[in-house]
């Protein structure tokens, strides 16, 4: 099982990555699944219809909203947020403390709300902000990924000033300037030996 993956040498301690919206806190949560399988990553459960090629269980838990409901009810979310005034995403409390337990460092990719609400509950984890180049480079991402109106990402950008003010709140930046650069920072903030490239 993957909880034998774990150090044994006791309760492993959580890390929480956020940033704001379009910084690419995905990519590079995925490229610490993809190279450091000794992490466990959280797998949220979403309102949210999966987009193709994501896999029920890997990229997400999609739930029906009655589902997602129950869930937060029985108390089973570490944390939940609306996100983008849209859908609901939720990390499950019980694989999370079941991987800390059996000593597996364990990662949280959420939005900045989730991790206001995992520093209220669980005040130890170590919080990770993800930041992009420059400001000038989120309102490019923000931009090129051309799926919003000139309103809509007047908005987003307002939004990401706001967000980017939340720096303070974390214990560590990590730039976001290359994904591998930044995926192998966030291993070694959580304590892991980081695979560097021969000649890197
Ligand atoms: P997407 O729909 O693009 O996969 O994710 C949208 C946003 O939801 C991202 O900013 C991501 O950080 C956030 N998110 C994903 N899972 C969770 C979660 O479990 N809790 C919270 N609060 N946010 C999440």
């Amino acid at each position: 099982s993957v909880l034998s993956a774990g150090t044994a040498s006791g309760p492993a301690r959580l890390t929480v990555l956020a940033g704001p919206t379009a910084v690419g806190k995905g990519t590079v949560s995925a490229d610490v699944r993809d190279r450091y399988p000794q992490v466990w990553l959280s797998v949220s459960a979403t309102t949210r219809a999966p987009r193709p090629g994501e896999v029920h269980g890997v990229h997400y838990l999609f739930v029906s909203s009655e589902e997602f409901d129950r869930m937060v009810a029985e108390g089973q979310m570490l944390e939940w947020a609306v996100v983008h005034g849209r859908n609901r995403y939720g990390t499950p409390r019980g694989p999370v403390e079941e991987h800390l337990a059996a000593g597996v460092p364990t990662l949280l990719e959420i939005d900045l709300q989730g991790a206001r609400q995992v520093r209220e509950s669980m005040p130890e984890a170590h919080f990770v902000f993800l930041a992009p180049p420059s400001f000038a480079e989120l309102e490019r991402r923000l931009v090129g990924r051309g799926t919003e109106d000139a309103e809509e990402r007047e908005r987003r950008l307002a939004t990401a000033h706001v967000e980017l003010a939340a720096e303070r709140e974390f214990d560590v930046t990590i730039v976001n300037d290359d994904v591998h650069r930044a995926s192998d920072e966030l291993v070694s903030f959580m304590g892991l030996a980081a695979d560097v490239a021969p000649g890197a």
